[in-house]
């Protein structure tokens, strides 16, 4: 029971898919609801709480500097936009008119998704590269000119390049002064993420505030080179620019920044054990009500723990069906997006401890509803 759902008459959410925008990306932990309320209780430079936020996220993810955006989408917007007025600030106010600016974003074609549209805001062209072919390197050669403002490259499983590695594109983009932007907002666990692409030579690299971190659902942050998160600090804070209505408020300053300080000190195999237990626990709990369920690898966009991967070919509904009828109980429960008609998984990422039992007896209590 939470009364203030139960005041606005919504009803709550277990969460057995993953750290979705939709109901809410993830939970905080408590601190950095208390991080949230211990700056809400002073006015501060904001432009002073956001530089010494970012010098210890920089210090935290081991990279030369970062800056904290409203989520990676708005990061998305910011690094982009700092590509093309890097060499002419002055004229950062200026977007999204993009005369006499770089104007063109370089992406790979399987790479292309709906967080484009924070690309479109900044008034940059996108440029789409075929992803397949002998020769992927060569077309990323010659699609390089004097327009082109950076490369932007989405690390998520399903979306690498069967001839090109990540390794190849930063080095033929830097050999020829091309910024190459990471987009890797769902890519934690693992930890080292956090400065595996940046010491691989990505110039900026984006994460999600609210998806594993469980900071602020409202923001996210970019790493990278000092001189390329510089210019994203035109698009930051109180300044007039296309950043402006993606403002970050000092309580998911603070909030952010205890997510992440709580991230890099966790024990990433106590975690990964407690997903995986949780994940053991869901199986033999089915198992027992005679429904087959078993461990699957890997995460939803390819982490290192398990999901739990419950087989419905015997039973008497389809997964499509199990995913209906969980959303529109009460609570209701999310799982992922079944993919084939005898199979459905949860994500033991999000459900809370108390919440696993209650999901085992939905799901009897549907089955029993459609015997
Ligand atoms: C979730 C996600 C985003 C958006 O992140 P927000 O923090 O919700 O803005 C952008 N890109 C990718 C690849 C994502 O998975």
């Amino acid at each position: 029971m939470n009364s203030f759902y139960d005041r606005l008459g919504i009803k709550t959410v277990i969460n057995a898919a993953d750290s979705y925008t939709m109901i809410g990306g993830s939970i905080m932990p408590q601190e950095v609801i208390q991080a949230m309320i211990e700056a809400s209780r002073n006015f501060v430079s904001l432009e002073e709480l956001h530089l010494a936020v970012g010098a210890r996220i920089a210090e935290l993810t081991r990279n030369e500097a970062a800056v904290v955006t409203s989520g990676a989408a708005a990061g998305l917007t910011v690094s982009v936009a700092a590509c093309m007025t890097l060499n002419e600030p002055s004229r950062a106010i200026e977007l999204p008119r993009t005369e006499g600016l770089r104007g063109e974003v370089l992406i790979f074609g399987n790479q292309r998704n709906g967080f484009l549209k924070s690309v479109d805001l900044t008034g940059a062209r996108i440029v789409e590269l075929n992803e397949q072919g002998p020769d992927t390197a060569k077309q990323l050669e010659e699609a390089i000119h004097d327009q082109t403002a950076c490369l932007l490259y989405f690390d998520t499983i399903g979306y690498a390049l069967s001839d090109l590695s990540l390794e190849h594109i930063i080095r033929i983009c830097k050999a020829r002064g091309v910024p190459v932007i990471v987009d890797a907002a769902a890519q934690l666990p693992p930890v080292e993420n956090l400065w595996r692409y940046t010491e691989m030579g990505a110039d900026m690299v984006i994460f999600s505030g609210g998806k594993t971190l469980r900071g602020p659902q409202s923001s996210g942050f970019i790493v990278g080179k000092l001189a390329y998160i510089e210019a994203c600090r035109l698009f930051i804070g109180a300044r007039e620019s296309i950043g402006r209505p993606m403002k970050v408020g000092k309580e998911e300053l603070a909030g952010i920044l205890a997510a992440i300080e709580r991230y890099v000190g966790l024990d990433s195999g106590l975690v990964k054990e407690a997903h995986d237990r949780l994940a053991q626990s869901l199986c033999d709990q089915l198992s027992e009500a005679g429904i087959q369920a078993a461990l699957t690898y890997p995460g939803p966009t390819g982490q290192d723990y398990s999901l739990v991967r419950v087989d419905c070919s015997a039973l008497s509904l389809r997964s499509d069906e199990f995913a209906e009828k969980l959303w529109s109980g009460t609570p209701s429960i999310l799982i992922p997006s079944p993919s084939d008609p005898d199979t459905f998984t949860l994500n033991p990422l999000h459900i809370q401890e108390q919440e696993a039992v209650i999901i085992v007896n939905r799901l009897k209590e549907i089955l029993s509803e459609n015997a």
